[in-house]
């Protein structure tokens, strides 16, 4: 069973550009301490954007 709370945490992320949070996912914080960062559409820019992790 998994432990709920402590490691496994929901996260967001958001556009770069116009700070539109366009996805959540959820990571591992002991595996992957550093903040992730994705190209994905933004809706809002319509094209390609760097989304950042976000709470
Ligand atoms: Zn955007």
């Amino acid at each position: 069973m998994a432990k709920k709370g402590d490691a496994r945490g929901v996260i967001y992320l958001a556009c770069t550009e116009c700070q539109e949070r366009n996805y959540t996912t959820e990571k591992n914080k002991k595996n992957d301490a550093q903040r992730l960062e994705l190209r994905k559409f933004c809706p809002r820019c319509r094209g390609q954007k760097l989304h950042r992790e976000t709470k």
